[in-house]
């Protein structure tokens, strides 16, 4: 189409180009921050469309659900409806729309349902005692260890048994019980006809490695992959997509930057992108050296940065945008002064014309928030947590999650233990002597009525029992396969308010979550996707937290983990203290300053206009305990002093009540956690 060329034409410059109309085969983008590797990828699809490849049967695969979204309604800009039929999104995503059609080649259900961490922590827990690992053993690896161990095992596609003896030395005695412990775990969600997000990736190869028809028929299916953040795929990953691409037409293209990969934790290694073109024998290269995102003055600082690593693959950068400001870096007394200083910026930012939205506080850890949002608090400016915990994550919303999902797949081990600890009088002994009633005959929805189950239930508990088995009914005659909104009004219709008045703190605000969380359901036809959306992204449409109408300009906090492939036109990095940033465990391991140091990179490089560093002369951990002093971010001290400005507060800063707030806000947070 004339329009689409006009505009590959005008928005990408030669480089930019070629890489996007770069012919069939293999390509890999490597490229600093904000030099297009998103745009070019987002035009390529664009420009294969154009080429008339049908939208079906491209696969992009992006790190977040949000990002596939956002790259699908620029196509969309592009290319027009053809854009929704691309099969866009996460790893996770498309290995569960795949498996859902091959779930019975694997021994599941084609209705299984995805656990979360928490389920997972718990069916590990029943996996303990079965497997002889008792959970009660204070020297026994805890059930969250056990399932990180399993997990980065087989993301880094490595046996289990060396997985222990590398990352855990001193649980090497515990290997054959975390052996049994995995056995049993993997038994159990088999059992529960239930799949961990590893196992989305995990089934998805074993499908491709022991049927190959579907191997053959993938293959067919996606005639072009494109993968973006591709320093942040792990082993599992980039076997599945290659498997994929070698059965098929062997059109791979790859997106990245070595010096951006931060997920090393979860078995990600920035040598998968930099060994594509070993793997891939004629493999093309394409480079882009232009920054459109960042001032010549934030370019110059993260540049200096990332050259302190040995490792890596270097890469010029220059800014294609006029001077700026140089990156400020600011000493502050404590956190608290950190937390005023930030939000004095924030607003005399905002009263320059600047939404909130175009700003962000980036931190490296989770908990390096909380003092700033009391402050945030006690000075109405609004803000969204990104890396806070999720609408699914919150108590009462897996509640109804728990019911939604013993319809759908009704061996749901872990949602019928939910459930049926919500009452009174039945503890998780109780709870697992049910669910094995539950479990024995085929049907789980007859044995729950029946009167041998009733007489497992303890005397006392019998007359909510009775109540809870009605309002199943209940649910189950809303057609809730088909219409979802409805089956969680008929949870909202049943006992479950009064369960939310007797166990949780705030009842009303929950329960409003609740009612909130049926309208969004019903924009979905299909109570399996949305249960799946849900249990994958953590957010509906882009609904992450509960509370209602939310005004629209939000300022954003956010993890930096959580901010790649993002961008803000002012952009506060705190906290950047040498025990917090970096990390002090993380430093002690080998590699591990190199992989702060590209978190620091990440962090800095999302800034548009202005960039602001702090750091806190005194620091207590959490916002709490003594108090210390601390010494400014090797990441600070070791660039040329050139590259940034010091600013000195001329003032006491004025701290509002935030000792108030704060605790309000903890106390807010603690709840969540605690009844999560
Ligand atoms: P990151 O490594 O952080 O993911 P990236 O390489 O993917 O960055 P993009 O996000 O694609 O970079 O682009 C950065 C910014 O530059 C975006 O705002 C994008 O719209 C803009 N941009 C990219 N290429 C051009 C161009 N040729 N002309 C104008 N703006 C551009
Ligand atoms: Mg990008």
């Amino acid at each position: 189409p004339p329009g689409l060329a006009r505009q590959l034409a005008d928005d990408l410059n030669p480089s930019q180009r070629e890489a996007a109309t770069a012919a069939d085969g293999y390509n890999l983008i490597l490229a600093g921050p904000g030099s297009g590797k998103t745009r070019v990828i987002t035009y390529r699809v664009a420009w294969l469309i154009g080429r008339r490849v049908p939208s079906e049967s491209i696969l992009l695969a992006t790190f977040t659900r949000r990002a596939a979204r956002e790259m699908v309604g620029r196509l969309g800009g592009l290319v027009g409806n053809e854009a929704g039929r691309v099969w866009a999104g996460t790893f996770h995503h498309v290995g569960n729309r795949l498996l859902r059609r091959a779930a019975r080649e694997l021994g599941f259900q084609a209705n299984f349902t995805i656990l979360d961490g928490e389920d997972q922590t718990d069916l590990i827990r029943l996996a303990m005692d079965d497997g002889g690992l008792a959970s009660k053993n204070k020297l026994a690896p805890k059930p969250s260890q056990v399932q990180h161990l399993i997990s980065f095992a087989v993301n880094t596609r490595k046996t289990l048994e060396d997985v222990v003896a590398e990352t855990a030395g001193d649980m090497i005695e515990w290997t054959d019980e975390i052996r049994r412990v995995a056995d049993a775990y993997a038994a159990r969600k088999l059992a529960s006809n239930c799949m961990d997000y590893d196992d989305l990736l995990v089934l998805w190869l074993k499908l491709l490695d022991e049927h190959p028809a579907r191997l053959a028929e993938q293959g067919k299916m996606f005639r072009h992959i494109l993968v973006d953040e591709m320093q942040d795929t792990n082993a599992l990953q980039i076997e599945v997509v290659e498997k994929i691409a070698a059965a098929g037409e062997g059109n791979l293209t790859a997106v990245g930057d070595d010096a951006q990969s931060i997920y090393r934790f979860r078995g990600a290694d920035y040598d998968n992108i930099l060994k594509f073109p070993e793997r891939h024998a004629g493999s093309r290269i394409f480079r882009l050296d232009v920054n459109y995102r960042s001032t010549p003055q934030i370019v110059a600082l993260t540049q200096a940065s990332i050259a302190r690593n040995q490792s890596g693959f270097p890469k010029e950068l220059v800014s294609a945008r006029p001077d700026g400001l140089k990156p400020v870096v600011v000493a502050v007394a404590d956190v608290y002064e950190e937390a005023a200083l930030v939000c004095q910026q924030i607003l005399e930012t905002r009263d320059r014309g600047i939404p909130l939205a175009e700003m962000a506080v980036l931190y490296r850890n989770h908990y390096d928030s909380v003092v700033l949002q009391g402050e945030l608090l006690a000075r109405n400016i609004p803000y969204n947590v990104r890396s806070g915990i999720r609408f699914f994550e919150q108590a009462h919303v897996k509640d109804v999650l728990a019911f939604l999902r013993v319809v759908l797949n009704p061996r749901d081990e872990a949602s019928w233990r939910r459930l049926l600890l919500l009452l009174p009088g039945i503890g998780p002994a109780k709870a697992g002597a049910v669910y094995q009633r539950l479990a024995a005959g085929g049907d789980p929805f007859s044995a729950v009525a029946a009167a041998e189950t009733m007489a497992t239930v303890p005397p006392k508990s019998r007359g909510l029992f009775a109540a809870f088995v009605n309002d199943l009914n209940l649910i189950r005659a809303t057609d809730p396969e088909n219409r979802p909104a409805a089956a969680i009004q008929a949870v909202l219709a049943g006992g479950y308010p009064a369960t939310v008045r007797q166990r949780y703190d705030k009842p009303d605000n929950r329960i409003k979550d609740v009612e909130q969380f049926a309208v969004l359901a019903a924009k979905y036809e299909s109570l399996e996707r949305l249960v799946a959306d849900l249990m994958l992204a953590g957010d509906l449409y882009g609904v992450e937290s509960s509370g209602g109408e939310e005004p629209q300009d939000l300022l954003v906090l956010s993890s930096v983990h959580q901010a790649k492939g993002l961008e803000w036109s002012h952009v506060f990095v705190i906290r950047l203290v040498d025990d917090g940033f970096p990390n002090r465990r993380a430093v002690d391991e080998p590699g591990g300053e190199e992989e702060e140091r590209r978190i620091f990179y990440v962090a800095v490089s999302r800034a548009k206009n202005e960039l602001m560093l702090s750091y806190p002369s005194t620091v207590s951990r959490g916002g709490y305990g003594p108090t210390t002093f601390s010494t400014p971010s090797r990441f600070i001290t070791e660039v040329d002093p050139e590259l940034y400005e010091r600013a000195e507060l001329e003032h006491e800063f004025d701290v509002l009540d935030v000792e108030r707030e704060l605790r309000k806000s903890l106390e807010g947070q603690a709840d969540g956690k605690k009844a999560t």
